[in-house]
């Protein structure tokens, strides 16, 4: 380890210098090739989503210096169950290791320091496993088993819901804004008290939807003196004289969001919300888009996702419809939702991160750019881009985090060589359950499977100790432990099972008469 570490050290001075002088050759080229450009979006704020693998608050004052170079100019913070809700009914809601009102202080101060603007999150309508999970708070589902959408009719979820965002306000005194979300509201209208209120009303659950949200609104608002924003999904179904009925599009900022390559954005919609709405924000991914347990962030894709958005809003650069657009969210999800494992890590992909902040401050056809400049500030060497296959690895970066980015790189590799390994002709026909079941297998096949496999055990446990090494620096042991357990330890514990069937099955030397 004092050797690896040793290295590393020389590496990082080296590519400090070759990026100081890089830096200056790239200042006067970025300024030639992008002096008239015109940047879409005035605002560019970094989701961080704690809902999985929470960061230690002292890692945002490594992270924040580095996002404000980036180009960031705020900050998305969804709290979910790591805020320090206090009160009777709240005091139960906190994760064990949820931040404390000092900690949030700390990290406004530090946002503060950086010219960062602080936007909470905190969501008021589905997406509440965190709050509906809980016993306590079981009555107010909206369907008694399915903890994912609170009941907006029930007389106590509005008084929650309010000191939520009470308590979430009062320790951020400086925002000026507040995301209500309201994405995904899987179960709404279905509790009888609901329906009666729709047949009282003769309301449909849109109706009901939007009464919901301008409740919200209206608090954040008036009592709060906040601007509230929510993503846009709930809204794509209603129609545009709906919309405008409801008085919704100037009680709040809408959040449109679209993480795909190519956007899959009905231009209808579209149109609608233009009409509608007096603010709209784009929302963009750098991570946490390709799969609910992914690891490894492709750059490439996430960034086709950015081009795609600028392409969108530069349609609207001569237009009165530019000044409608706020800004752009780039979202980092860390879990799909508050049941699921977690996906990628937040230093394994500020790779992605770093490229789209300055793609979207040079503009759409500046990817070469960008990433050169990305690969720069984050010490690295290469491309993020144009050199990235499976064998493109950066064993030495110099950004905050980029231990736990190194790790996640070693697992990709082992990843790869244990799918193969399992995929392998010999594992397929000759260590099935079946050959271990009953115990007949060919040991002349045998032999070479094991030693792959017990390759794979060595990768499995280098993997555990330098994840032991490198998450600290950023993380606290749960997410160490729960990174181990969710996304190495199943297929390390199928390695040894292999490993152990291959001794029971090489322990025979003569077999039955079949059949067996
Ligand atoms: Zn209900």
């Amino acid at each position: 380890m004092y050797q690896h570490k040793v290295t590393n050290t020389k590496t990082i001075v080296t590519s400090h210098k070759k990026r100081l002088a890089l830096h200056c050759v790239h200042n006067l080229t970025r300024t030639a090739m992008t002096s008239s450009y015109e940047p879409l979006f005035k605002s560019k704020i970094v989701h961080i989503d704690l809902k999985g693998s929470p960061p230690k608050p002292t890692y945002f004052s490594e992270l924040f210096p580095l996002l404000a170079k980036l180009g960031a100019t705020g900050i998305l913070i969804e709290y979910e169950d790591m805020f320090p809700y206090t009160g009777t009914s709240l005091e139960s809601t906190p994760a064990l290791n949820a931040y404390t009102p000092s900690m949030v202080s700390q990290i406004n101060q530090l946002a503060k320091e950086n010219h960062l603007e602080v936007i909470p999150l905190i969501q008021t309508f589905g997406h509440l496993e965190f709050l509906l999970k809980l016993p306590q708070h079981m009555h107010l589902r909206e369907v008694p088993d399915q903890p994912q959408a609170i009941c907006p009719t029930h007389n106590e979820t509005l008084p929650l819901l309010f000191q939520l965002l009470q308590q979430v306000a009062k320790l951020h005194p400086e925002s000026k804004r507040i995301h209500i979300g309201a994405d995904e509201v899987y179960f709404i209208g279905r509790c009888t008290a609901c329906q009666d209120r729709m047949n009282n009303k003769l309301w449909s659950t849109s109706d009901l939807f939007i009464d919901h949200v301008s409740a919200v609104a209206k608090f954040v608002n008036g009592k709060l003196g906040m601007r509230p924003m929510m993503w846009d999904d709930e809204f794509r179904s209603f129609t545009e004289p709906q919309l405008v009925q409801s008085g919704i599009g100037s009680l709040v900022d809408l959040v449109v969001w679209n993480y795909k390559p190519t956007l899959e954005l009905d231009r209808d919609i579209w149109t609608k919300y233009l009409n509608v709405f007096d603010a709209i924000w784009a929302a963009s991914a750098f991570k946490g888009a390709t799969g609910s347990n992914q690891q490894i962030t492709s750059v490439r894709y996430h960034v086709e996702n950015h081009r795609a958005w600028l392409r969108l809003i530069a349609e609207y650069r001569d237009t009165p419809y530019l000044s409608k657009f706020k800004g752009i969210m780039l979202t980092g999800w860390s879990r799909y939702d508050h049941f699921a494992v977690t996906c990628e890590l937040l230093p394994a992909a500020f790779p992605s991160l770093a490229v789209d902040l300055l793609l979207l401050q040079y503009g759409e056809n500046h990817v070469h750019l960008a990433d050169q400049e990305a690969v720069q500030y984050l010490g690295c060497t290469g491309s993020f881009i144009f050199q990235q296959s499976q064998d493109t690895y950066y064993p030495s970066c110099n950004f905050p985090g980029w231990e736990v980015f190194s790790v996640i790189q070693n697992y990709g590799q082992v990843m790869e060589q244990y799918a193969k390994v399992l995929n392998d002709s010999v594992v397929r026909g000759w260590l099935t359950d079946y050959n271990l079941a009953k115990q007949f297998s060919s040991p002349t096949h045998l032999s070479g499977i094991g030693t792959e496999l017990s390759y794979l055990q060595n990768s499995f446990d280098a993997l555990k100790r330098e994840s032991e090494i490198a998450f600290p620096a950023v993380y606290d042991m749960n997410t160490t432990k729960e990174w181990f357990e969710s996304h190495v330890k199943p297929m390390a514990d199928k390695v040894s099972e292999l490993l152990m069937g291959i001794e029971v099955l090489r322990s025979k030397n003569v077999w039955p008469r079949r059949p067996i």
